[in-house]
């Protein structure tokens, strides 16, 4: 399979992004890699909605969008001649309806990417006293359903991938989880449009893999099943800086697809 999107890049307006994930350098890096569809999709809180925390404050709508100054320069606009340039965001989710984005504000955007378990963002998205391998799969599946039944996301980034615990924690839930599980998860997604996204975690090495990627078995299982079960699939670096896409990042998620059978990407 041949990867012309990618629609998760962090710009240097995300407070975890490097400086130099400024919107030209990672329009050239994706340019270079032969992306053709570039969506911008910064870190996000709407303070219309309650329960910003104090690191997502500043990075509201009017902050995020901001990004659209940056692409009209002459600078951008060279490097986005014959390029589809988005402007999404990354927003959160804190389980039940409490999402960081209203409706009004989704409407201002190409795309909304909704990620189901930023765990790593202790007593806010998730209890900093749980570290139990079956309880975090339980409310991460939860969590995954509770998102299909907003509405709202164009594609749920990251699934099941457990962070903010050991570096052995997300295989060892997605292990926990069976393939019916899966597929009433998936099954879900489908039904609500809503895309899955290959992230640049799913095509790390692993450990366990096999081959020469050496792709983690667990991921590779993860995404044949929602494959079976009829999703579309979103393409996410997740750069926030644009060195991993020089480094060839889209290669490999082409090569994990391919491991899985996955040929439907979602067009925007
Ligand atoms: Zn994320
Ligand atoms: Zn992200």
């Amino acid at each position: 399979m041949h990867i012309t999107s990618d629609i998760h890049l962090h710009s240097n307006l995300s407070s975890c992004a490097k400086p130099e994930s400024t919107p030209a350098a990672l329009l050239k890096a994706c340019r270079d890699q032969g992306i053709r569809t570039v969506g911008f999709a910064d870190h996000l809180w709407d303070k219309a909605m309650p329960g910003a925390s104090k690191w997502y404050q500043p990075q509201d709508v009017e902050h995020v969008l901001s990004i659209k100054q940056a692409l009209v320069s002459e600078e951008c606009q060279e490097l986005s001649r014959g390029l589809k340039v988005l402007v999404g965001c990354e927003t959160e989710f804190l389980g039940g309806k409490q999402v960081g984005i209203s409706r009004e504000a989704a409407s201002l955007f190409d795309f909304i990417l909704i990620p189901p378990d930023h765990f790593h963002m202790k007593n806010y998205v998730f209890p900093a006293d749980m570290t139990d391998p079956e309880g975090i799969k339980t409310i991460m599946i939860r969590r995954f359903m509770e998102v299909m039944a907003l509405g709202l996301a164009t594609a749920v980034v990251h699934p099941f991938h457990a962070m903010g615990f050991t570096p052995e924690m997300p295989t060892l839930v997605q292990s926990l989880i069976s393939d019916n599980e899966y597929r009433e998860c998936f099954t879900a997604a489908k039904q609500a449009r809503c895309a899955i996204e290959l992230n640049s975690c799913v095509a790390r090495r692993h450990d366990a893999g096999t081959g020469e990627d050496n792709f983690s078995p667990e991921y590779i299982r993860m995404m044949t099943i929602a494959r079976e079960c009829g999703c579309t699939f979103s393409i996410g670096s997740d750069a926030h800086s644009p060195e991993l896409i020089i480094g060839g990042v889209h290669k490999r998620l082409e090569r994990f697809a391919d491991a899985c059978g996955i040929t439907d990407i979602l067009q925007l």
